[in-house]
């Protein structure tokens, strides 16, 4: 019997391999996603007249002895996974490989007399079962399999994202209803002659999402400190070049520059009744100085909003986040909401983009310097007895719901 060249031995190794890895996938694809047995397979397929799955064809393409037909293995990816397409074709991309390295080993055979060479190469690493599959296979089949879980992660996170937007929509209808003033009374805060409402949860945690709705349920209008800025520093005023450094490095801006916008937009007629009044105040200062501002024409804070996030959610929520350069309450989501253009926006076609400040090494600041600052905040209305706190986590409308009814409660 002729020794195989190097050449043949490669071809031949490599044949060995991949049969090796196709086994394996199919024995862990089966196990690991516990799958119907073999027999439930053989049983499905034939009644749907499609082939037969035979217990022995099975047996060899798991022991690896022998290739089985394209149409089999497409049948068995079917009946693991379910319809996929793309899995389908990836599958018969690795049966075509299979099959020419088969066809090469094959000829060598033919043309070098070593079959028994070649056959010990394929079984010997495959009798013994799982243990002693080649590395390379199993690495393979490892690969195979957590390519199924993070496409079957990506069907359970668009399912979520399809019930995200049906509830948006019954958000947006709810709106709608109050703009025709036909909204459920229990969805309305009670008749108040004022309402002025300060968002002071962490960043990432909604304020800005929550601000819009609850600004529309409220019939009050929104003050987002952090969008004043933005729009002075897009506009390139004296406060947007004050402003700029600081929030691009994630800390606040200081207080005499923010206390002198919010107090000029304070005095704009439209916040007579009430306003929501979102990112502000951030420090115990502000706290007092907006009581302050208040004060002079004889009001003050009603209640402090708190939305509560953890830190591993604001960042998930933060980094994703893309908003629409032509209107900033226009926001998308890479993962949660992706648009469907990237990088353009569902609602208008503006671009969008990512804010400067919320790359994670930012992100880290601003929560360093929430913990630090307005934290204490939180505890001081709570101390007031004028803190709300409401999980800011679930759907956008099911937080506004939350944020409504504990308001009620609140006001009540
Ligand atoms: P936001 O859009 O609320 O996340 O705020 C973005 C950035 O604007 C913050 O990181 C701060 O740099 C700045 N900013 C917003 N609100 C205030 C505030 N009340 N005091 C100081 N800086 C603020």
């Amino acid at each position: 019997m002729a020794d195989l060249t190097e050449g043949q031995r490669e071809a031949a190794d490599a044949y060995a391999r991949e049969l090796a890895a196709f086994a394996d996938a199919l024995h862990i694809l089966h196990v690991d996603r516990g799958a119907p047995s073999y027999r439930e397979i053989a049983t499905a397929a034939g009644t749907a007249g499609r082939m037969a799955l035979s217990s022995s064809a099975i047996s060899e393409a798991i022991s690896g002895k022998r290739l089985p037909s394209m149409d089999f293995t497409l049948e068995l990816v079917r009946q693991l996974v379910g319809p996929d397409q793309g899995m389908r074709d990836q599958w018969r991309e690795r049966w075509k490989r299979v099959k020419l390295h088969q066809r090469q080993a094959s000829a060598y055979r033919k043309q070098s007399g070593t079959r028994n060479k070649i056959g010990e190469g394929l079984e010997q690493p495959l009798s013994g079962g799982d243990q002693e599959v080649l590395p390379a296979a199993r690495v393979e089949a490892e690969r195979i399999v957590k390519d199924a879980q993070a496409e079957a992660e990506s069907i359970i996170e668009a399912a979520r994202i399809q019930a995200e937007e049906m509830t948006a929509s019954a958000t947006q209808m709810l709106l709608d209803a109050t703009e025709r003033g036909t909204i459920p009374v229990a969805a309305r805060l009670q008749m108040r002659e004022h309402c002025r409402i300060a968002l002071v949860g962490p960043p990432g945690s909604g304020k800005g999402t929550q601000s819009l709705f609850l600004g529309k349920l409220l019939e009050v209008p929104v003050l987002h400190i952090g969008e004043l800025f933005r729009i002075n520093i897009s506009g390139h005023t004296k406060l947007g070049r004050k402003a700029f450094r600081y929030m691009n490095r994630g800390e606040l801006v200081p207080d005499e520059v923010t206390l002198g916008m919010l107090e000029s937009r304070l005095r704009d007629p439209d916040t007579r009744h009430g306003f929501v009044l979102d990112g502000f105040p951030r420090n115990l200062d502000q706290a007092v100085a907006v009581d302050e501002l208040l004060t002079r024409t004889s009001e003050n804070i009603d209640a402090a909003l708190n939305f509560e996030v953890g830190r591993d959610e604001s960042f998930k929520r933060l980094v994703g986040r893309r908003i629409c350069k032509n209107d900033s309450s226009h926001v998308a989501h890479i993962m949660l909401k992706p648009p469907r253009k990237p990088d353009i926006c569902d609602i208008c076609g503006g671009p969008l983009y990512l804010r400067d400040d919320d790359s994670r090494k930012v992100i880290a600041v601003r929560w360093e310097v929430w913990k630090a600052q307005s934290e204490s905040v939180v505890q001081k209305y709570g101390a007031e007895r004028r803190l709300v706190t409401v999980s800011g986590t679930g759907t956008v409308s099911s937080v506004t719901e939350r944020a409504m009814s504990a308001l009620n409660a609140y006001f009540g």
